[in-house]
């Protein structure tokens, strides 16, 4: 089940080695000065890696969801914030691919998948609805040819670079719910779109985080993306997907975390030897490197089961709850072993448990998560 084709290697050693040569050096200094990093995202866009899962008539590399899972883990092994952007981008693309006509795929996926739309953004969650997407405000009501859009959007990833967005609003009366939500391609520069400043946050601080308001934004009627009241399908549809994206970010993370601990435990001397000779030290790496394994594995399993056409829904949240849960512990004890100069912004150990800490937030928290699979536990 978890062999690797001759693609998957292939996109694995190209995200690894571009990773290495070219992320891994600006992590640090993008994540002090918050730089949004275009070159980089412009070099990931000409090896094909922001459409990795998209068909190549699209303009796609058409390498899979495994090859996705394992690119986002090398960018993120090297860089979280990168990794977010590109992961996100991946899932904007495939959503179009997957739901759009004819023309909206056209129009979209090539420049996604090309670096000409430098960024793809999913707009769902709003100020007083993130978990809860049926209680979103946002509104879309049709006039004439047009869509016309009021609201408030928050925290979208990427947005200020976003050639596109998928902008979910509410076309049907509140007491719908999720039922009465659809959504949209917005386009960058439409009239009443409105990008907020950047957050100003704990980690992936490289990665562009920002409000939106959308006031009377107006878009064409064929924006609508799927049907109209299909909007909360499509938002899960993606965030399955999604997810096993944010698990290889965490395996990713926990990854260079636990690196560095094996390397500073063995060099690092107190009571006359390595700490990597005391048994408390040997403890935390055995139980990084078996966490990191374990979450590696639930990750491939929903990505085979994903591009084997089945319900993977279960298996994706699974995926996502133990890579990022792990990979906060993995990263906080990483800090543990680096002792002080864990603390410190001089090695990377610190930098990694900011970054870790999302992944149990967003595309779903840990508590959303256990309850799609208590879901499936007692279906
Ligand atoms: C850096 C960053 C980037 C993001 N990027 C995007 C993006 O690109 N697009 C986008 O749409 N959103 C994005 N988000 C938003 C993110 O998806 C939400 O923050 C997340 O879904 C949680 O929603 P919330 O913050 O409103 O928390 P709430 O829904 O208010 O939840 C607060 C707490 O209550 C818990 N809770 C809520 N409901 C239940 C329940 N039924 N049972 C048990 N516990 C519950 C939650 O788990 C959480 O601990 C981003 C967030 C961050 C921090």
């Amino acid at each position: 089940m978890f062999a690797l084709s001759e693609t998957e290697r292939l996109v694995q050693r190209t995200a690894r080695d571009f990773a290495a040569r070219v992320i891994a050096p600006k992590a640090a200094e993008i994540d002090a000065s918050e730089a949004f990093p275009s070159h980089i995202l412009r070099g990931l866009a000409d090896l094909g890696l922001m459409a990795i899962n998209v068909p190549t008539e699209l303009g796609g590399a058409g390498a899979g969801v495994m090859a996705y899972a394992l690119a986002i883990q090398e960018i993120a092994r090297a860089c979280a914030s990168t990794a977010v952007m590109t992961s996100v981008t991946n899932m904007v693309s495939e959503t179009i691919a997957r739901f759009g006509t004819h023309t909206q795929k056209g129009l979209h996926c090539p420049k996604l998948a090309s670096g000409e739309h430098v960024l793809g953004s999913f707009a769902l969650s709003e100020p007083d609805s993130g978990s809860d997407p049926g209680a979103m405000r946002t509104t879309a009501r049709r006039d004439g040819a047009q869509w016309v859009i009021d609201g408030a959007k928050q925290w979208i990833t990427g947005a200020t670079y976003a050639g596109v967005l998928l902008v979910w609003a509410r076309t049907a009366p509140a007491e719908t719910g999720s039922r009465g939500l659809s959504c949209f391609l917005v386009e960058k520069g439409t009239r009443g779109l409105r990008v907020g400043p950047p957050e100003d946050k704990m980690g992936i601080r490289a990665s562009n985080t920002v409000p939106l308001e959308l006031d009377a934004c107006r878009v064409p009627a064929d924006a609508l993306l799927g049907d109209e009241g299909g909007g909360f399908k499509i938002a899960m549809e993606a965030l399955d997907g999604g997810r096993i994206g944010i698990s290889a970010q965490a395996i990713g993370i926990a990854r260079s975390a636990l690196a560095e601990s094996i390397a500073y435990s063995k060099d690092r001397h107190a009571f006359g030897g390595a700490i990597a000779s005391q048994q408390a030290i040997q403890w935390k790496l055995a139980d990084m490197q078996a966490h990191i394994d374990a979450a590696e594995l639930l990750a491939m399993r929903a990505a085979r089961l994903k591009e084997r056409g089945g319900r993977y829904t279960r298996e994706a949240a699974m995926a996502k709850l133990f890579a990022s849960e792990s990979a906060v512990r993995i990263c906080n004890d990483a800090v543990q072993i680096h002792g002080g100069y864990g603390y410190m912004r001089d090695l990377p150990a610190e930098r990694h448990l900011r970054d870790a800490r999302v992944t149990t937030i967003y595309e779903g928290t840990s508590e959303i998560q256990r309850l799609v699979i208590a879901r499936g536990v007692l279906e």
